[in-house]
């Protein structure tokens, strides 16, 4: 399969007012980012809210330009794309909202909804508008008789599948689904992570899935990247990510991922601190003054994304080996209940067996 999307130091800044005397200020909402992604799979950006998550899902869907780096769109450089490539740029790529409430306009029919993008960007006429919205309605679950009515006589797993169909109207290749289950019950994420998966195999989708929560990561993801403060710090295969994590930070989101096994707990891992302002991000590595295994380094240098294994990673303390989580209870995994003190065979001193690192999450 083929690369559909390649970011090269894709960066995102924006000027923001200090005051009537002060020098306006640059936040720095993406810095650097370099990834691909294969045709057909599915890409997932975690990370803390302001971590550059919603600033990337802009820019790949060109609702704002880079301020610098290259990004590669189905083989188009958009930097030197011209104004009727982009036109049509836009319509390979379509993003789905995190709020079903908010992004489907009360006053419309959902027939209305549906084919305004066609209304809008094609010149199909009315009748095969209308029979693309019937056949897109019963795709995602929902019924004819549906094309008649308003978005408020739906539930908001209804609504979240009438948005899905409105982006795939376009015959879009690539999906921007910025938390596209985060604000449905946990009965309907399901739902509508199954309808995604199987319009996904049916159209050859690819999908970039940005979200925070990792458990739903893990049933949607092929591979997955980590950002904080706008960087990405760790990009690796989902598995890779959920049984071997490199990063501290991604150690801590993952230790904080509640586990679905009643017998199986959890060292939850607590991070210091809030997230730094991206105004005035720390020198070197951006995450050194809320992590454990900092060191000098760290706060001089930044550190550079590096193949570690199957990992990338920017972590001086992995690269440079100070880092090694053989030697102490791994942080993201798992202890079983039954291997706690009182059941389990312990060791000499009365300590607790650590599992091996990498235990399932
Ligand atoms: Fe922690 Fe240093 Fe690695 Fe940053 S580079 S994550 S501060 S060990």
């Amino acid at each position: 399969m083929s690369t559909i999307i390649e970011a090269q130091d894709l960066s995102r800044f924006y000027e923001v007012s200090r005051g009537l005397f002060a020098e306006p200020a640059t936040v720095r909402a993406l810095s650097e980012a370099s990834f691909s992604v294969t045709e057909g799979t599915t890409l997932a950006v975690v990370g803390e809210s302001g971590c550059g998550k919603s600033t990337l899902a802009r820019l790949l869907t060109m609702i704002e330009p880079p301020s610098a780096g290259e990004l590669v769109i189905d083989g188009h450089k958009l930097g030197a794309a011209s104004r009727s490539e982009l036109a049509e740029l836009r319509k390979t790529v379509q993003i789905v909202f995190q709020d079903p409430y908010g992004s489907l306009n009360p006053r419309q029919k959902i027939g209305s909804i549906l084919e305004e993008p066609l209304k809008i960007n094609t010149r199909m006429p009315a009748k095969e508008r209308r029979e693309k919205a019937f056949d897109m309605l019963i795709r995602v679950g929902l019924r004819p008789e549906h094309y008649a009515r308003y978005p408020h006589m739906f539930s908001g797993g209804q609504r979240q599948r009438i948005a899905i169909a409105r982006a795939l109207m376009l015959d879009p290749k690539i999906l921007i689904l910025d938390e596209p289950v985060s604000a449905l019950d946990v009965s309907i994420q399901a739902q509508v992570l199954n309808i995604l998966a199987d319009l996904q195999e049916e159209f050859g989708l690819t999908y970039i899935f940005i979200s925070h929560d990792l458990s739903v990561v893990r049933f949607v993801a092929d591979e997955v990247m980590v950002m904080y403060l706008g960087r990405p710090v760790e990009f690796a295969a989902v598995t890779e990510v959920f049984d071997k994590p490199l990063h501290p930070y991604t150690v801590a989101l993952l230790s904080a991922t509640p586990v679905a096994d009643p017998r199986r707990t959890r060292q939850n891992i607590k991070l210091e601190g809030e997230l730094p302002s991206p105004i005035s991000p720390p020198s070197g590595c951006p995450f050194h003054p809320r992590c454990r295994y900092a060191r000098e380094k760290c706060s001089d240098v930044l550190p550079p994304m590096t193949l570690h294994g199957e990992t990338w990673v920017a972590c001086h303390g992995i690269t440079d080996g100070w880092i090694d989580y053989s030697a102490e209870p791994p942080p993201a995994s798992t202890v079983a209940v039954d291997e706690l003190p009182g059941d389990a065979p312990e060791e000499p001193g009365g300590a607790v067996k650590a599992p091996e690192p990498g235990s399932p999450v």
